[in-house]
């Protein structure tokens, strides 16, 4: 499997997935069609499907142009806001991009109808998950339309139990201010001081900062470490969902000092 990382308005990314085999693509979240058709050109695939993390605009606002640009295209998601939708998915559906294997994880909060990809290759290989924003870097996306109690499901029951080198591929590049966040809520965590240090870096050099990896989320991101005790006594709940809501509260107000 190659990931071809799209950057897309101003810090969103579009992920073009290639199955090597077959030279059948599938393309993630396709906001900017253009620069979609140009990359395939250039990689010489074939374009079979989009993959849509969620209705939101600036994921879903290119399906309608890009089917018009390239015929014959399935359309995945999860919710009927989105453009050029043909096929309707929710948690454990399954589809191909040639040989590649998909799986739906169906992570409703930041929209009700947000749905994650798992995508597998061959054994030996790491699985890559697309999480458009439910999950970020460091972060996770705001609860316009659900509850503490659904980001807890998406984030610590289903990506949480993926296996820990599941490559993440996240909506949009929000990592750095992302681990100002994790630092005002662990300042004493080594991991996460050098994890800035080598996010900052990257952003320095213009490099993306994705892939992560879930073993890593669950080391600098808050909102997967809602069992850990520093994490707890920032917001002062121990119930795991109580911290989940509690933590994106907090976040929802924080102006980061530096
Ligand atoms: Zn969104």
């Amino acid at each position: 499997m190659k990931v071809s990382v799209l950057s897309a308005l101003e810090d969103n990314y579009m992920y073009l997935i290639t199955d090597e085999k077959t030279k059948e693509a599938a393309i993630v979240d396709p906001v900017n069609p253009d620069k979609v058709v140009e990359a395939v050109a250039k990689e010489g695939v074939t374009l079979k499907s989009v993959l849509t993390t969620h209705h939101h605009w600036d994921h879903a606002g290119g399906n309608e142009n890009l089917v018009k640009k390239v015929k014959g295209l399935a359309v995945y998601g999860g919710d009927d806001r989105i453009g050029a939708l043909t096929n309707k998915v929710t948690q454990d559906d399954k589809f191909k991009i040639g040989s590649l294997n998909v799986r739906c994880l169906f992570t409703p909060c930041h929209t009700s109808g947000h749905i994650c990809y798992l995508v597998t290759g061959e054994s030996g290989e790491e699985p890559s998950v697309f999480t458009g924003d439910t999950l970020f870097l460091s972060g996770c996306g705001k609860f316009f339309e659900g509850t503490p109690k659904q980001m807890h499901s998406a984030l610590i029951e289903k990506l949480g139990s993926l296996p820990e080198d599941t490559k993440v591929y996240c909506g949009h590049e929000y990592t750095v201010n992302n681990l100002k966040y994790a630092l005002h809520v662990e300042p004493d965590n080594k991991e996460i001081q050098q994890r800035m240090e080598w996010a900052k870096d990257m952003r320095a050099k213009k490099v993306p900062t994705v892939p992560g990896t879930i073993g890593e989320e669950k080391k600098y991101n808050p909102f997967m470490r809602v069992d850990v005790s520093a994490v707890q006594q920032h917001v002062k709940q121990t119930n795991p969902v109580d911290v989940m809501g509690a933590l994106r509260r907090d976040k929802d107000g924080f102006k980061p000092k530096f």
